[in-house]
C-alpha cells in the first residue's frame, strides 16, 4: 500500500506540475501573441531642453538618454508588437542631432515605419534635414504666439536670445525642399488665450495645426516633486473653444482639448519605459528593453480616447 501511494505520487505530482507548466508556457504565448496593431509611440528620448516654458509637461528631470544600441533593440521590440509609427520628443530633441538622425534612419530604413519630430526649432539646422529628412515623414514645431512678448511671458525662447518667427518661416520653406511635412502645434494658455492666428498659420500653411488645451500633470507642472507650476496657464474649457472657434476657417486645426489628451497618447521616456497617466501623475511601467507586453499592458493606454481624437495620420486602424 506505501509502496503503491509512492508510485502514485511519484506519477501524480510531475503530471501535475508539467501540465502547470504547460498552462503557464501557454498563458505566456497568447499573452506574447495578443494581437496589438497599427501602434504610434511618442518617444521622449530626452528631457533636456534649452526652452523654459511655463507649462512644459516633459520637464529636465535627468539628462539621460539611451545608447544607440538599447534604441535600437528597444524599437525592434515595439515593432514586433505593432509600432507603425514613431513621433520623437523630449525635451528638445535636436540636442542631440545626430542620435536623432540616426534614429530616424533606423525607423524608417530599417523597420520601414512613419516618422515625425515634435521640436521648438531654435536647434533645426538645414544641413541636418539635408542629411536625415529623406528618414522623416513630419516635422512638428511647438509655436505658441507670433508675439515675441507671449514667447518671453510662456518661457518658450532661450534666455537671451529671444524666439524669431523668421525661423519657423525658414523651417517650413526647409520642409518644402526636402519633402517632409511641416506642422505646427499650440498649447493654448493664459498668456496667448486671446490672440488671433489666422493670418500668419494661413501664411506658413502647415498641414496641420494642433491646438491643446494647457494641461497640468502631477509632478511635472503642478504638485509635489514638480520643477514647474502651471496653475496660471491654464485656460477654461470655454476660453479653449473661444479660441478655436474664432480660428475656425483654418481647415488644418485640429483642437485638443484636457479630455481628448489623457491617456490618449503610447508615451515613452528616456529610459524606455511606457508613462502611466491614468493616476494624473507620470508612474513608470517596467522597462520595454526587459519585458515589452508587460509595459505596453500597464501604460494605462485608452485605445477609444485614441480613436476618438482621430488617431492622427492614422489610415489604418489601431488594434489594442
Ligand atoms: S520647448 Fe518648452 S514645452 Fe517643450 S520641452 Fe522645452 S521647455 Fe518643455
Amino acid at each position: 500500500m506505501g509502496l503503491a501511494l509512492s508510485s502514485l505520487a511519484n506519477y501524480i505530482l510531475p503530471t501535475v506540475m508539467s501540465m502547470t507548466g504547460l498552462g503557464l508556457a501557454l498563458g505566456l504565448l497568447l499573452l506574447n501573441r495578443r494581437k496589438r496593431k497599427n501602434l504610434v509611440i511618442n518617444w521622449h528620448f530626452l528631457r533636456s531642453c534649452n526652452y523654459n516654458c511655463k507649462f512644459c509637461f516633459h520637464t529636465a528631470k535627468t539628462s539621460h538618454v539611451v545608447s544607440l544600441e538599447q534604441a535600437r533593440k528597444g524599437l525592434r521590440k515595439l515593432y514586433q508588437k505593432g509600432m507603425t509609427r514613431i513621433n520623437l520628443s523630449g525635451g528638445e530633441p535636436f540636442l542631440k542631432p545626430k542620435f536623432l538622425g540616426q534614429v530616424c534612419e533606423f525607423c524608417h530604413s530599417e523597420l520601414n515605419i512613419r516618422v515625425s519630430i515634435v521640436s521648438n526649432g531654435s536647434k533645426i539646422k538645414k544641413s541636418w534635414l539635408k542629411k536625415y529628412g529623406d528618414f522623416v515623414d513630419v516635422l512638428a514645431i511647438s509655436w505658441d504666439s507670433f508675439n515675441e512678448n507671449t514667447l518671453k511671458t510662456i518661457g518658450r525662447m532661450e534666455k537671451k536670445k529671444g524666439r524669431h518667427t523668421k525661423q519657423l518661416k525658414r523651417i517650413s520653406s526647409w520642409c518644402k525642399e526636402y519633402n517632409i511635412k511641416f506642422k505646427i502645434n499650440t498649447v493654448l494658455c493664459s498668456a496667448n488665450k486671446n490672440e488671433t492666428m489666422v493670418k500668419e498659420i494661413k501664411e506658413l500653411n502647415p498641414c496641420r495645426w494642433k491646438v491643446f488645451q494647457c494641461l497640468l500633470i502631477h509632478g511635472e507642472n503642478a504638485g509635489e516633486g514638480a520643477i514647474r507650476d502651471a496653475k496660471e496657464m491654464v485656460v477654461s474649457r470655454k476660453e479653449f473653444d473661444d479660441f478655436i472657434k474664432r480660428h475656425k476657417e483654418i481647415k488644418c486645426l485640429v483642437p485638443e482639448n484636457n479630455e481628448c489628451m489623457r491617456n490618449s497618447y503610447l508615451i515613452l521616456d528616456e529610459y524606455m519605459c511606457f508613462l502611466n497617466n491614468t493616476k494624473g501623475d507620470k508612474r513608470q511601467t517596467v522597462n520595454i528593453l526587459d519585458n515589452t507586453e508587460e509595459a505596453l499592458t500597464d501604460s494605462g493606454f485608452d485605445s477609444t480616447r485614441f480613436k476618438n481624437r482621430t488617431g492622427e495620420w492614422c489610415t489604418s486602424n489601431l488594434e489594442w
